[in-house]
């Protein structure tokens, strides 16, 4: 390699940048990533988890991180259970049921703790060829012609790198977004998920259950060590009490909060940890691309965590560019508007429906305008055309919607 040149610089050493270095690295192409933190893969309480679904899992599958995942143990979800706290119907979705579509698939999705995801990533980021450049903060970059040239800082040192591409995977507040002048259509949900890991009577038999109360979501995703993990979405006042409160108030509330439909499989709640927030909010990029600038995962979009799809959107974002990347044209200059073109068309419609999809969850369920009570009753199953909806939510959840094409 010549000095600090390469084809792709990353910013970010999050799960997505760290899958697109890998992928790009098997690709032959010279890539550093730029990480503002060292990497540390300890539990954090409570445990901050994502449910990885089985499309995600086979991404996970062809770059060989999947076994170190499963090594460490993951949740198993193989049904989920959608309710409304005070109405008597539920859909339930099976594994099983997805037969027809997916003939391999024993699970939905996987609950996987985020060091636990990161640490097998890193190992292999060791032993390939690319650079990795950790606790080093951007400083400024300059797109010309020829390539992107990169300053960054790191331990003091200030040092100059070159590239064809750099890709913002560096979250929901990305530096590189905002420095390259891309905007975002959203808005703040004034709304905070609370996320908790709790014990229940009866164990979550490898079950998710998704309740869906009038002021927000409420989702019990299963750990691996028995327990469940909670993402409870609540107004500010609200989420302040419930940080605040003690552990025993709080199962009570989560108790009420979750309903007789939950409460009566998954037992009483019998212990909590700590408590953790999270504000949430909607961003999607004004643009996903620019010539010489990709953006992936989080700095490209940012949703409601209500049905669990913002990293297995951000893991297709990876594999559409990498599909982008992968010829003798893009070798020859990866980061030529071409290709960037055509990575920005193959996210646009998958980020737009599945944003459309966890909006219209949140607004269905937790909507009193006229309309939402029969949609509600439709996706509850208490009429006849449920079975069709269940198959769009199964599809959904799985990631199999997706499957077979990024675009
Ligand atoms: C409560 C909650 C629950 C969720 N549950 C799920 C779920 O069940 N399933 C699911 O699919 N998704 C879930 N999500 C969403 C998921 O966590 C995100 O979509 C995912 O973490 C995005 O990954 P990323 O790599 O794009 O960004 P991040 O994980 O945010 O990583 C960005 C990285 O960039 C680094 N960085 C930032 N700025 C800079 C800079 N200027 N220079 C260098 N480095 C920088 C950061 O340190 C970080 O390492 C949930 C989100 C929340 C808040």
């Amino acid at each position: 390699m010549k000095g600090n040149d390469f084809d792709v610089v990353i910013v970010g050493g999050g799960a997505v940048g760290i899958t697109l270095a890998l992928e790009l690295d098997r690709l032959e192409y010279r890539v550093a990533v730029i990480e503002r933190f060292e990497a540390s893969f300890s539990s954090s309480n409570p445990e901050r988890v994502v449910a990885l679904n089985y499309g995600s899992r086979g991404h996970l599958e062809r770059l060989g991180i999947w076994p170190g995942v499963a090594a460490q143990g993951t949740g198993d979800i193989r049904h989920i259970v959608v309710s409304e706290p005070g109405n008597r119907g539920r859909v339930d979705l099976d594994a099983a049921d997805g037969l027809g579509f997916a003939p391999d698939m024993q699970e939905l999705g996987y609950v996987v703790e985020m060091g636990k995801l990161l640490e097998p990533m890193y190992a292999l980021l060791e032993v390939s060829s690319v650079q990795l450049f950790s606790g080093a903060m951007l400083q400024q970059f300059n797109i010309s012609d020829d390539g992107v040239d990169i300053d960054l800082q790191s331990a003091g040192q200030n040092i100059h790198l070159k590239a064809s591409l750099l890709v913002g995977a560096d979250g929901t507040h990305s530096q590189i977004r905002q420095m390259a002048g891309i905007g975002l259509y959203g808005w703040d949900y004034n709304r905070f998920a609370l996320v908790a890991s709790v014990s229940c009577e009866n164990g979550h038999n490898d079950t998710a259950h998704e309740c869906f109360r009038k002021s927000g979501p409420l989702a019990f995703l299963p750990l691996a060590d028995g327990r469940y993990s909670i993402v409870w979405a609540a107004a500010p006042a609200e989420a302040t009490q419930l940080l605040s409160m003690s552990d025993e108030v709080f199962i009570s509330a989560l108790q009420r909060a979750a309903g007789e439909t939950t409460i009566s499989r998954i037992g009483s709640i019998t212990g909590t940890c700590k408590r953790a927030s999270y504000p949430l909010e909607l961003s999607v990029a004004k643009q996903f691309s620019k010539p010489r600038i990709a953006l992936v995962g989080n700095a490209a979009h940012t949703i409601h965590p209500v049905a669990g799809q913002g990293m297995n959107l951000g893991f297709r974002d990876v594999v559409s560019l990498v599909e982008m990347l992968d010829g003798e044209l893009a070798h020859r200059d990866p980061g030529q508007s071409i290709i960037m073109q055509g990575y920005a068309e193959k996210r646009r419609l998958d980020v737009m429906a599945v944003a459309g999809f966890t909006e219209s969850m949140s607004h269905i369920f937790g909507s009193e305008v006229p309309g939402a009570k029969w949609l509600r009753a439709l996706g509850l199953g208490k009429l006849p055309v449920a079975p069709s909806l269940s198959g769009l939510l199964l599809k959904q959840a799985s990631g199999v919607a997706q499957l077979g094409g990024s675009q």
